[in-house]
């Protein structure tokens, strides 16, 4: 019964240094040639130090099941290195079976470090079954010295517990190594590839943005081609559309360093001034669909990115005019509150199902089919939410759609004169 007490300490010592290591590869992904050597020596002196004895000299442990895993992936230097902390541990404890464990650590280090060399060129499945033999020749070996080499004798039940314990143990943590290691890989490249699709939408996105600076200026060069126009709206239509390949120009730059950190670039913005350009840019679009745009505007003042909130601006105007082709009305208002500025787009458009509300912001989502790229409410999203704010969204079948940002505004700002400027076409 001693016995059996004894093996299962040992194997439990065993197991808990391999939790150990476990755990290391889970955390760092890579475990070091000296941490493994480190805890296969500590499952070594335990089982060194709560062996099944036999007599004064001569003890019966487990300790080749940490010692032939890790030398396995290891190579002959772990392996070594461990037979030279096993010997020097067994002869401080003393008894001829220190010689034994000597005799032993040569033969083994020899054997194992053959096999080893051949057992990191195989393939995972093939390693499994490869340690699902090595316990058997290892142990016999292993104890034919004792039996043979220094003439002692060793009962047939320790024999064979320790036969079938090593070699259940050496397959049971090659077993659980591989499992680890599959796991690993395959969470890696489950990383990568997540990486790599966010590289792709940032792609799409990018040409998104884009293309909406180049529609603008498509419309002035119209505008511009028609003989009756005068010199001073010529003269504006040329500096808007010098301001738009302006903005295309940075949105290149932004998207370039997009993955930086760009709190440094949060400027105060003047909201009034903001709302009025992005109006002025998207009224071309607005004309063409027989679209009135009502803008009552206000001072006020906020914290953010100028290019990124007009560019969230334009975003939800284009989707506004998007939704009422036969014509309607845009309006956009400002409400400013002591700690919230609120920007209001309103339309009377074709409005959105409860659904449809729902997957705003998903990357893709598009009901426009080829027309659109479903990604102008996902940049929407991720600018007024990196900003601190919020979107409210309000819409019904048929009837159009409200836009309520809520953004968090710089010191005291309240509601003062309001100018309403209606442009009708
Ligand atoms: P896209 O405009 O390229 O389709 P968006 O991300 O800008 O992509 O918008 C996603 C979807 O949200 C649109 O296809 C449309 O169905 C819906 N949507 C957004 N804004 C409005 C709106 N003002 N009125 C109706 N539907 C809208
Ligand atoms: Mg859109």
């Amino acid at each position: 019964m001693d016995i059996v007490k004894d093996f299962i300490l040992n194997f439990f010592l065993i197991f808990t240094c391999f939790f150990i290591l476990i755990v290391l590869k889970f955390r760092l992904g890579q475990v070091s040639k000296l941490a493994l050597f480190l805890v296969a020596s500590l499952a070594v002196l335990f089982c060194i130090t709560f062996p099944v004895r036999l007599d004064e000299d001569f003890i019966v442990d487990l300790r080749m099941i940490p010692i032939v895993a890790v030398g396995l992936y290891g190579g002959w230097p772990i392996l070594a290195s461990l037979m030279l902390v096993k010997v020097g541990y067994r002869f401080w404890w003393g008894g001829l079976g220190a010689y034994a464990s000597l005799v032993i650590a040569i033969v083994m280090i020899l054997l194992i470090s053959y096999i080893s060399y051949k057992f990191q060129s195989l393939s995972p499945r093939n390693r499994i079954w490869l340690s699902a033999l090595i316990g058997i020749p290892v142990t016999i070996l292993e104890l034919l010295i004792v039996m043979f080499v220094f003439q002692h004798s060793i009962p047939l039940t320790i024999f064979i517990s320790k036969l079938v314990l090593q070699t259940i143990g050496i397959f049971f943590f090659v077993l659980t190594w591989e499992m680890v290691i599959t796991y690993k890989g395959l969470h890696e490249r489950v990383l990568r590839t997540e990486k790599m699709e966010i590289v792709s939408h940032l792609a799409s996105s990018f040409s998104h943005e884009v293309r909406n600076p180049m529609t603008t200026v498509k419309g002035f060069l119209q505008l511009m081609t028609d003989p009756k126009i005068d010199r001073e709206k010529m003269n504006r239509y040329v500096s808007i559309a010098i301001n738009e390949i302006d903005r295309a120009e940075s949105i290149i730059k932004e998207y370039l360093t997009f993955t930086k950190p760009d709190s440094s670039e949060n400027k105060t913005i003047d909201g009034r001034d903001l709302l009025e350009t992005s109006v002025e840019v998207i009224r071309p679009l607005a004309n063409a669909s027989s679209i009135s745009i009502i803008l009552k505007n206000n001072h006020f003042i906020f914290e953010g990115n100028k290019q990124r909130m007009q560019q969230v601006l334009i975003n939800l105007f284009k989707n506004a005019i998007e939704a009422m082709q036969s014509g309607g009305t845009l309006t956009v208002v400002a409400v400013t509150q002591t700690k919230w500025v609120k920007i209001i787009i309103e339309d009377t458009g074709i409005g959105m199902t409860r659904e449809q509300i729902n997957r705003l912001g998903e990357p893709f989502f598009s009901t426009k089919g080829d027309l659109g790229t479903g990604l102008g409410m996902m940049v929407v999203y991720h600018i007024i939410e990196s900003m601190g704010g919020k979107i409210e969204v309000d819409s019904q079948v048929g009837k159009g759609t409200k836009f309520t940002l809520i953004i968090p505004s710089v010191g005291s700002t309240h509601q003062t004169d309001v100018d309403t400027t209606i442009i009708s076409i």
